[in-house]
C-alpha cells in the first residue's frame, strides 16, 4: 500500500547540506538537549544559546556546551534551531534572532504552531522549515545512543535559498530520525494535529477520563490508592499493548470480560455529547481561536500548574507509593 504521504530514510537524504555547517541551538530543555547532543554526536559543530540567567547553563556545560548569548549563536551559525517555549518564541524570534540572522541561513523549527498562527513573521532572505521529532526529547536521545531513531515530520514554510528541503531533511537525517522515517508535511497540518490530539486525547482527554473515573470510585467509597492502580497508573499496560500492537491487537490480548465490557462499555462514554465537543475543539485549533485565547488567558506555567493541581489524585499516588515501598522492603 502507497501511504498518502512521503517518507524519506537515511538512503534518501543526502547529509551533504550540514557538512561544515555551523548549528545554533536556542533553548537547551527537552528538544534543546537531544538535538545538541545527537548531532554533535554526528560530527556537526553546535554552539548552544541560552540567556544568560538560563537554568538550562548548568546542564549545558555538564555536558560540555559552553553557552553563548542567543544572539552571538546565531549570528555565527548557518543553521539556527528555535527551541524554546513555544509561547515566547514570537518575542524571542524578533528580538534575538532576526537581526542576528546570516543571510541565507536556515532557521529550524521544532513545532509548526507559532510560525503557523502568525507569531513569528518570516524573515526576509533566510529559509524556514520544520523538523519536529515525533516524541519527547529524552527518547530521541535515547533512541540515537541505541543505533535507532524516533520518527519525524518535515516541512517548510520559506524557501529563500531554493534549498531549504533538502536542508530540513539533512538535518532530521543528522538528530537520527531518518533511521525510522522522516515524514513530508507542511507547517499547518503539523500546528494543528499537534493542537488537536495532545487537548483531545494525549493531555486532556485521557487524563481527563482518567480523573473522573477516579473521582467516581473514590465518591462511592473506594480506597483512593486502589482507584488511583486502576484507573491512572495502569494506563500503561494498554498504552504499551496499542503501541506495539494498535487497538485491535490491544483487544485481542486482554482477557474476554475485558473485551467484552470494553467495547460495550466505552463508546457510552465516549457518546455524542463527546463527539460534539470533539468536532468544537478541532474547530477552535483550526480557526486559530484557541492559540488567541491561550496568549490571552495564560498566567505563566508555575500559576497554571498550581491551578490545575488535583490534590485527591496526587494524595492517591502517594499512599500508592507508599504501599509499593513498604512491600518492597519487607
Ligand atoms: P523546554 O521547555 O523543555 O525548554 C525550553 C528551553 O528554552 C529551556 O532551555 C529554557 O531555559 C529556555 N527558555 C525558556 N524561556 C525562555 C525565554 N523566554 N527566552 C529564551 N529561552 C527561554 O521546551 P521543549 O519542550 O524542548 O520545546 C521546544 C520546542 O520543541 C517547542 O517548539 C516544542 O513545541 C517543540 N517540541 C517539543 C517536544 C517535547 O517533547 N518537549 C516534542 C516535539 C517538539
Ligand atoms: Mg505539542
Amino acid at each position: 500500500m502507497t501511504p498518502s504521504f512521503e517518507v524519506y530514510h537515511d538512503g534518501d537524504i543526502s547529509p551533504a547540506p550540514l557538512e561544515g555547517a555551523e548549528v545554533a541551538v536556542l533553548g537547551y530543555g527537552s528538544q534543546g538537549r537531544a538535538q545538541a547532543l545527537n548531532l554533535r554526536d554526528g560530527g556537526v559543530s553546535v554552539t548552544v544559546g541560552l540567556r544568560p540567567g538560563s537554568a538550562s547553563r548548568g546542564l549545558a556545560a555538564q555536558d560540555g556546551f559552553a553557552a553563548v548569548e542567543p544572539a552571538a549563536a546565531v549570528a555565527g551559525a548557518s543553521f539556527v534551531a528555535v527551541l524554546v517555549p513555544d509561547e515566547v518564541q514570537g518575542e524571542f524570534f524578533e528580538r534575538d534572532v532576526v537581526p542576528n540572522l546570516q543571510a541565507g541561513a536556515v532557521v529550524v523549527f521544532a513545532h509548526g504552531g507559532p510560525v503557523h498562527f502568525g507569531d513569528v513573521a518570516l524573515p526576509d532572505g533566510a529559509d524556514v522549515v520544520l523538523v519536529a521529532p515525533m516524541g519527547p526529547g529524552r527518547l530521541l536521545r535515547e533512541y540515537y545512543t541505541e543505533g535507532r531513531g524516533l520518527n519525524a515530520k518535515a516541512a517548510v514554510a520559506q524557501d529563500a535559498t531554493g534549498r531549504a528541503w533538502p536542508r530540513a531533511l539533512a538535518y532530521a537525517r543528522a538528530l537520527g530520525c531518518g533511521r525510522a522515517g522522516v515524514i513530508a508535511t507542511t507547517f499547518a497540518e503539523e500546528a494543528k494535529l499537534d493542537l488537536f490530539s495532545e487537548q483531545a486525547v494525549l493531555c486532556g482527554g485521557v487524563p481527563a477520563l482518567a480523573e473522573a473515573a477516579f473521582e467516581t470510585l473514590v465518591e462511592a467509597g473506594y480506597p483512593p490508592a486502589l482507584a488511583y492502580i486502576e484507573c491512572v497508573r495502569e494506563i500503561k499496560y494498554i498504552a504499551d499493548l496499542i503501541f506495539e500492537h494498535g487497538v485491535d491487537g490491544m483487544r485481542r490480548r486482554i482477557s474476554s470480560t475485558a473485551l467484552y465490557g470494553g467495547a460495550t462499555r466505552g463508546r457510552r462514554v465516549i457518546g455524542p455529547e463527546a463527539e460534539k465537543a470533539l468536532r468544537e475543539i478541532l474547530e477552535a485549533v483550526e480557526d486559530g481561536s484557541f492559540t488567541a485565547e491561550m496568549k490571552k488567558r495564560w498566567p505563566g506555567r508555575e500559576e497554571f500548574l498550581n491551578a490545575v493541581r488535583n490534590d485527591r489524585l496526587e494524595a492517591a499516588r502517594d499512599e500508592f507509593e507508599k504501599i509499593i515501598r513498604r512491600a518492597e522492603s519487607e
